[in-house]
């Protein structure tokens, strides 16, 4: 009789309900996780919508990738120099670098970073006033990092300036374009329609810091040239942070929507220095955007996207990244609180079976949720003390943890299946898989949840190697995939040399 007591205070969800909870458990790793069959109707509306992005004019409906071209037909081959500052704007931080590229072949001999966190009322208000931020950190970074000239590197008259602006941007050179759509948690007014480097400009000449801003990329394609610059096998970029996004060089020839501006695209190559592309270009997909019926979706998911900042669109983006994981498990683990107790929500709060914490939108960060699935403590007691810190339940047991681990794990590898499903989609669409002998890959990753949740890159590859199936042995191995930590400034400021040194000559 002592012993059951016991066991009733401990267990958070009353015993008879654990029937019911293994029978949600069940529904949920049916719901999340696609059978190999259903992951391959959806790469084939993947690859079906990256077709018809490449060929059709941009519609910006948060519901298809845009796959935008991005003015990059030259990348990096390592023999870049020159001084360089980059500013990196995109998730909850942002960055500003300082590099200096050379003299050996793919150096850097000298590499700076501060990050910045964004005060929320910054990244949600006014255009002018987030501009004037960038601009003034900005000018507090140079102004501690400019070395004096030397016969051997002149200063140019103005600080170059790469600005890796993580959103959708649809542009008409190298170094300008327009806002098409905020996403993630911005949305500052009077910025979507107009250009980010005027914008940032006109900020930097307010603060009495004046720069050229001569390369404007996004965050996929700094990763894709920051990797190039060490390695030419690199077709693709990739970002798993608080958005999602990729990018890849595809053919110009496949790019039929496109109708660059005279001699733009000379213009574009002769600026960015680099090895050329041979009639290729790399294409910013904003894969975050796209949508299919068949992905694996669960009642909870489209609670998170009607409470998230743009409801109904980038919903690939809300099953991917950072910003939605904690959220989606939080959600799923509420309603299994809530069912276990026979739906009662007030019988079961009175019980003390779903604490305050865990009712709250947010209270659940990835951070956490990527700790629990690392969590191999004897009896999850990592996860247990998380549970009574952040989630405010009293006294869990090692089997509501092993709830908990469970649905953090199932929504992460729902992630990471979707992830290695577009990877692949974009690496088939270049013929990869059918290339005889197939050629080595190397896709450049960077972003938060790819850095720091080290389960999650298991995940990816176990799920990369079961979609390619049969051939699995193969091809594989021939894939790389890089951590390319900070690449997405990093590749402003190379891409930004090279162009700024190539107009100078
Ligand atoms: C943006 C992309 C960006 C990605 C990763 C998405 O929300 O639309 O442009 O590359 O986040 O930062
Ligand atoms: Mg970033």
């Amino acid at each position: 009789a002592v012993a059951l007591a016991l066991r009733k205070v401990e267990l958070p969800l009353p015993t008879e309900d654990e029937e019911k909870v293994d029978l949600l458990l069940k529904r949920y790793r049916e719901q999340l996780l696609a059978s190999p069959e259903r992951l391959a109707e959806v790469e084939a509306e993947f690859l079906a919508q990256m077709r018809d992005g490449l060929s059709k004019r941009v519609v910006v409906d948060g519901k298809r990738m845009m796959m935008l071209p991005t003015f990059v037909t030259r990348l990096p081959d390592g023999t870049e120099t020159g001084e360089c500052y980059a500013l990196d704007l995109g998730g909850t931080n942002f960055r500003v670098m300082h590099v200096r590229l050379g003299p050996g072949k793919g150096e850097v001999a000298a590499c700076n970073v501060e990050e910045v966190t964004l005060p929320k009322e910054i990244y949600t208000g006014a255009g002018d006033k987030l501009f004037d931020y960038l601009a003034t950190t900005l000018k507090s970074f140079i102004d501690r990092h400019s070395i004096p000239p030397s016969a051997s590197q002149p200063q140019p008259t103005l600080p170059v300036l790469g600005f890796c602006f993580s959103f959708a941007v649809e542009q008409d050179g190298l170094d300008s374009g327009r806002l098409l759509a905020w996403t993630k948690g911005f949305s500052c007014s009077g910025v979507v329609g107009n250009d980010p480097v005027a914008l940032l400009s006109a900020a930097l000449e307010r603060v009495g810091r004046p720069c050229r801003v001569a390369a404007l990329l996004n965050d996929t394609v700094g990763v894709l040239a920051a990797q190039r610059y060490l390695d030419s096998d690199t077709e693709v970029g990739v970002i798993i942070g608080t958005g999602t996004n990729a990018c890849y060089v595809e053919r110009l020839a496949a790019l039929t929507k496109w109708e660059p501006p005279p001699g733009a695209v000379a213009a574009a190559a002769a600026a960015a220095g680099g090895a050329g592309l041979d009639g290729r270009t790399a294409i910013n997909m904003e894969w975050g955007a796209f949508f299919s019926p068949q992905l694996p979706r669960c009642m909870e998911d489209l609670q998170v996207d009607a409470a998230s900042p743009h409801p109904g669109k980038y919903l690939f983006e809300k099953l991917l990244s950072g910003m939605f994981l904690g959220e989606a498990a939080r959600r799923i683990l509420f309603t299994i609180a809530k069912e276990a107790s026979s739906g009662n929500v007030a019988v079961a709060a009175a019980a003390a079976m779903i604490p305050g914490p865990l009712a709250t939108p947010g209270s659940l960060s990835s951070a956490t949720l990527s700790a629990i699935v690392h969590d191999r403590s004897w009896g999850l007691r990592t996860t247990r003390r998380m549970l009574v810190s952040e989630l405010g339940m009293h006294q869990p047991s090692a089997r509501a943890a092993e709830v908990v681990k469970e649905v953090c794990t199932l929504v992460a590898r729902r992630s990471a299946q979707l992830t290695a499903m577009a990877v692949l989609a974009i690496l088939r669409h270049n013929g990869w898989a059918a290339a005889s002998p197939p050629r080595p890959v190397t896709v450049a990753i960077d972003g938060g949840v790819y850095e720091r949740f080290t389960a999650y890159r298991t995940m990816l590859t176990e799920a990369v190697s079961e979609q390619l199936g049969k051939r699995s042995s193969e091809l594989f191995p021939l894939i790389k995939f890089v951590l390319s930590h900070d690449g997405s400034a990093l590749g402003a400021a190379v891409l930004a040399a090279a162009a700024a040194v190539t107009a100078t000559q």
